[in-house]
């Protein structure tokens, strides 16, 4: 006889025993997924289509089988990851195929064997001892991560000490019942045990006790094991930071394939009069994504370890956002009972402070491993803050009042926009108008408020315009007709005002034909390409720095002055992480003769905010607590590792030092943190290298 059979040193009372057990384990789970389902059906419905279904359907297979976001983002702890993930996989698929071979094919069609025999059996035999055993070297590499290496972003409770080492046990009694069983049962065995390779490993720990010892160990051992699996189960959905083995794949299947810099267009015309609620108020207000994403949370805090508002000392955490929200959720749709009265969000669960801290800069939602996005959720607070409530800091009355009234957050009179160009030969779309109807230019330079108003980014203009015209592009700018975009009073919160300047400004590039759109801010650019076109605005948006680099490649451009200096370059968020456009300033900046390019630790993805974004820059920031000096100091450093181990024969002291930016809103906040913290660099914009580079 072959013996491999589950329940060979079970009696028959023992097994069905077993099997009420199991039956209450998965009434117990079904339960939980249940009241799950049933919170997340509170929320409002949101739109999906069939076409993103099949592309979300392989994203979120291809994200979760690579776990390519931990990976990518923390590799060890990736690793770690991946190989709790694909044991526990593995393991949960192999008891599936073992119920069925038992349960089915044996018990119930009364087979000797169904598929579970030859090559198939031993295969599978290989398979999961070895992911067993990599199952159990994650969960120890969890353990010591958590416990002896200790990252500041883990939190201490003692439930999480309780689940990995759980896990530990269901896997340890696992082996020690499969070696018991290999070695009572090796004279009727009928197969080689070397191909259950651990569990053989086992077996020749205990070999030498007699058969009646260790069918006994293996009867109490097998109890502990099935017990601690169904209890297990039973506990999932009940957990919040396991629960994210049901819910990180539904998440990521329903996650937005959208730009990801594009905010949820608000239906604001008539809204008072229809008496609806704008934003988050209450849990109401939330949609079923918002509540699924609740659900998914695995508390990892990558998100707040990647948080400048977290970083620079303020009360702000992503992650605490979620949680706040989902033990708010939790109180108001209980698992047992009725749904409880929906309390106002702000003031009850989350604090105003917390989601005025917040910088827009995306990092939670780009390292979320199970793609949670805490960044729609404060920008949803701040829309019923602002426009319902009419509650927020201060320090953004006079930015409303500017772009309500002069259509900038600066509050400058229109007739300064074109102070910028004095001494240079800049055309005006408006007066080429007045001479031709079909103005002819290729590109309409929409300059932005910063770079029209504010002195040092006006140099930012003007070289953009040297460029230009060394390339012989024809170019035209809007003067006085150009307005805002909208994006801070967006990212603040006021949807009002950004939709009527938004409709102002496309409404102008309508009148001239524009068909190219070329910006030197970021914050422009995301607006003007990820936004305008859900209020009928389409254009081809180009970046200053996706074109000088194109012009490059094209060979229109020839850098031919050196620069030596070290550079190091400061990715900004809705350049980067908003827009993906990575490497256009890095491949700018190799090009330029004599610069030396070094990366600063968090660049890229990882990259950290200037603190400007999400309407922050016109808030003061606390002594200690900038976001702008902390950026500074992270570019001193890598400039610093550069001057300490220049590269063989290089005489670094003659360099100069530099960040390099690409974003008038950074520039502003790094010089500001520069002469703050006495920094020994310069900053310049990547135009500006370029520029001077032309000679
Ligand atoms: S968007 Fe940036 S500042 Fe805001 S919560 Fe996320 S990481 Fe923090
Ligand atoms: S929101 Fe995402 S990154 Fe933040 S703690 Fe939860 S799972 Fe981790």
């Amino acid at each position: 006889m072959v013996t491999r059979e589950v329940f060979w040193n079970i009696s028959p009372l023992g097994e069905l025993i077993f099997y009420l057990i199991a039956l209450i384990a998965v009434v117990i789970f079904a339960y939980g997924i249940y009241s799950h389902v049933r919170r997340i059906l509170q929320g409002k419905r949101v739109s999906f289509t069939v076409r993103p279904l099949l592309a979300k359907l392989s994203a979120a297979i291809a994200s979760i089988a690579a776990n390519r976001t931990i990976l990518r983002h923390d590799a060890p702890a990736g690793m770690m990851h991946f190989l709790i993930m694909w044991g526990f996989i593995v393991l949960f698929i192999g008891t599936v195929i073992v119920t069925i071979e038992y349960d089915l094919f044996q018990k119930i069609l009364g087979m000797e064997h169904g598929f579970w025999v030859g090559s198939f059996f031993l295969g599978y035999e290989v398979i999961l001892d070895t992911l067993g055993v990599l199952f159990l070297i994650g969960l120890i590499w969890a353990l010591i991560r958590r416990y002896g290496l200790r990252p500041p972003q883990l939190t201490w409770k003692p439930l999480d000490l309780a689940l990995p080492l759980w896990l530990l046990f269901i896997g340890i009694t696992g082996f020690l019942v499969e070696g018991l069983r290999l070695a009572a049962t090796a004279a009727e065995l009928g197969y080689d045990p070397r191909w259950s390779w651990a569990g053989f490993l086992v077996s020749q720990w205990v070999q030498t006790a007699s058969v009646g010892t260790l069918r006994a160990w293996h009867l109490a051992l097998w109890w502990m094991h099935g017990l601690l699996a169904l209890g297990w189960i039973a506990y999932l959905p009940y957990a919040p930071k396991v629960m994210h083995i049901l819910s990180a794949g539904v998440n990521l299947f329903f996650q937005d394939m959208r730009p990801r810099g594009r905010l949820e267009l608000l239906d604001v015309e008539g809204a008072f009069e229809r008496n609806e609620v704008l934003g988050f108020q209450t849990l109401k207000d939330l949609t079923r994504k918002d509540f699924l994403d609740l659900a998914s949370c695995t508390e990892c805090g990558r998100c707040e370890a990647n948080c400048p508002a977290h970083l620079s000392g303020k009360i702000l955490s992503p992650r605490e956002i979620i949680l706040e929200l989902r033990t708010h959720a939790n109180e108001e749709f209980p698992a047992f009972g009725r749904p409880k009265e929906h309390k106002q969000i702000i003031g009850y669960s989350i604090k105003p402070e917390e989601i005025w801290a917040c910088t827009t800069c995306m990092a939670c939602v780009e390292v979320c491993p199970v793609f949670i996005d805490p960044l729609n959720k404060i920008i949803e607070l701040r829309r019923n803050e602002v426009m319902i409530q009419d509650k927020y800091p201060k320090g953004f009355t006079d930015v409303f009042k500017g772009m309500d009234g002069r259509g900038n957050p600066w509050d400058m009179p229109a007739s300064e926009r074109l102070a910028w160009i004095k001494g240079l030969d800049v055309p005006i779309v408006s007066a080429l108008a007045a001479s031709n109807p079909s103005p002819d230019f290729e590109y309409l330079f929409f300059v932005g408020c910063a770079a029209s108003f504010d002195p040092r980014t006006q140099k930012i203009a003007r070289s953009v315009v040297k460029i230009l015209q060394h390339a012989q592009i024809k170019f035209a700018v809007l003067g006085e007709e150009e307005g805002c975009t909208g994006d801070p009073a967006r990212r603040i919160g006021h949807e009002y005002i950004f939709q009527i300047l938004a409709k102002q400004n496309i409404e102008i590039f309508n009148n001239y034909n524009v068909k190219k759109i070329l910006t030197i801010c970021p914050h422009c650019f995301n607006t003007l390409k990820n936004e305008y076109p859900a209020l009928g605005g389409q254009y081809e948006v180009v970046h200053h720095t996706q074109l000088i680099e194109q012009l490059l490649r094209d060979g229109r451009l020839q850098l031919t002055q050196e620069i030596p200096a070290t550079i190091t370059y400061h990715d900004s968020c809705y350049l980067g992480r908003y827009n993906r456009i990575f490497d256009a300033p890095r491949a700018i900046l190799q090009k330029i003769p004599g610069v030396k390019l070094v990366e600063m630790e968090r660049h890229r993805e990882r990259g950290m905010c200037c603190g400007a974004g999400g309407g922050l820059m016109w808030l003061e920031e606390e002594p200690g607590k900038r976001v702008n000096e902390l950026r500074v100091q992270q570019a001193q450093a890598a400039l610093d590792v550069h001057l300490r181990r220049p590269a063989a024969g290089e005489a670094v002291r003659s360099r100069r030092s530099l960040v390099a930016s690409a974003c008038p809103f950074c520039m502003i906040m790094l010089e500001d943190g520069i002469k703050s913290k006495n920094a020994e660099f310069e900053n310049k914009d990547i135009a500006e290298l370029v520029a001077e580079a032309l000679g």
